[in-house]
């Protein structure tokens, strides 16, 4: 069988003058590993990449790795002519009868003549092609504006043409910007919250709390799903999952009632912040907004931001539900995010929590709690599920 092609237009990282290389690279190299076992070769021309696929690969699973990888702002299955006009139109009535043009309707032809010396313009390449189209499609019709169907054809080094091209994610490859520790919950915000990371190029595990029998094993499967779904834009990622049920328990016996919420959330940055370190993170990812809970005044974002030195970024902090609700169902969290199964900050809220705590003396409560023998055992029995490009668990990691 035949390979595939794929052409591949990159984003932003045009931009970035002496990263161009690195962020290229990396880009090349995610594209490779979500189309892993798979053998595809990629390649890179002026603007474009060019995948080559095996044949036998699904376009569905080609069309998922390349839209959730960001760094991509569109792509497009291409097919090869040689650079001559009559090869052109050859190629054009081979692949027309392949794409949606059968429809009917309005097109354009869009040439993108990048090699000068092909002895003819643009407008006499798109006026022979659209011969072509009329020769096939005699009811067609062309609209340049807003055309229904697009053939588009490059000539660059080689000539390539291509009819549907869908949108990428845009942003930065992901692993081009230092690596973070996602707090993972089962909600809606922090798979989008490290979505939105990643596309800005951060490299992403995440870490759950873990309450059982508080919360009930299908919490856990919850999240695991849901690091499942947010694994492709990620480009993989390893979920840490820390057991967290003594912790819970103490704080609730030996703390403030109306503090509990706050203390969790201390212990959780110091917990978050040593499996980090050890995994060479750099900042903590949570999917907090302002004022969405009472744990999310700007006074209690402040204490848990005190109760770590590492960075601490919520990319949400400044957007509503309903945006965030958005995002969770483009990129398919959401429907698993709203599974009823409750998390431990839900089981363990204080009826009437602090809102708005003094920094120094949470702290000192924090303190006076003596938690670092809890934290060093939880630590300690942490365990960790993979999840590759695809979204794909790996076994016996
Ligand atoms: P989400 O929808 O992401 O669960 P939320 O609105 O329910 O957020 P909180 O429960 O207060 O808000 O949690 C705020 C953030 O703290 C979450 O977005 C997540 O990053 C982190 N978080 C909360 N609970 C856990 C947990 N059990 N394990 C890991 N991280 C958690
Ligand atoms: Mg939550």
């Amino acid at each position: 069988m035949e390979d595939k092609l794929y052409l591949i237009k990159e984003g932003e990282i045009s931009l970035k003058g002496g990263n161009r290389n690195l962020f290229e690279k990396q880009l090349r190299h995610n594209i490779k590993n979500k189309l892993r076992p798979y053998h595809s070769d990629i390649t890179k021309q002026k603007g474009r990449l060019y995948a080559r696929i095996p044949g036998d690969v699904p376009d569905d699973l080609i069309r998922k790795a390349l839209s959730t990888t960001s760094g991509i702002t569109g792509f497009a299955r291409a097919y090869p002519a040689a650079k001559d006009i009559e090869a052109m139109k050859a190629k054009a009535a081979e692949i027309l009868p392949l794409s949606d043009f059968p429809e009917g309707g309005t097109f354009r032809i869009t040439v993108k003549r990048e090699d000068k010396t092909f002895p003819m313009n643009s407008h006499e390449v798109a006026c022979t092609l659209a011969d072509t189209v009329f020769s096939l499609y005699p009811g067609m019709s062309v609209d340049l504006r807003n055309p229904q169907h697009t053939l588009t054809c490059e000539i660059r080094n080689d000539v390539y043409l291509y009819t549907s091209e869908e949108k990428g994610e845009s942003g930065l490859p992901y692993a081009t910007a230092g690596k973070g520790m996602l707090l993972l919950s089962g909600g809606i915000d922090s798979p989008v919250a490290g979505y939105m990371m990643a596309k800005r190029g951060m490299k992403l595990d995440a870490i759950y709390f873990h309450a059982y029998p508080y919360t009930s094993e299908l919490a856990l499967e919850k999240v695991k799903k849901l690091a499942s779904i947010i694994a492709p834009y990620l480009g993989g990622l390893r979920l840490f999952v820390v057991p967290f049920t003594e912790g819970q328990v103490y704080i609730r016996d030996h703390g403030y009632e109306e503090e509990s919420t706050l203390m969790f959330r201390a212990a959780m940055m110091q917990t978050a912040e040593r499996i980090a370190r050890a995994e060479d993170a750099k900042a903590i990812v949570t999917g907090e907004a302002l004022s969405q809970v009472a744990s999310q005044t700007l006074d209690a974002m402040s204490f848990t931001d005190s109760m770590t030195e590492l960075l601490v970024l919520r990319p949400l902090v400044g957007m509503d539900k309903e945006d965030i609700t958005e995002k969770a169902r483009r990129i398919g969290s959401y429907e698993t995010s709203i599974l009823p199964y409750e998390d431990c900050c839900v089981v363990f809220s204080p009826r009437h929590p602090v809102t708005h705590p003094v920094k120094a003396v949470a702290r000192k409560h924090f303190e006076e709690l003596g938690m670092q023998g809890i934290i060093d055992e939880a630590v300690r029995n942490t365990e960790v599920f993979s999840f590759d490009p695809m979204g794909r668990e790996i076994c016996g990691e």
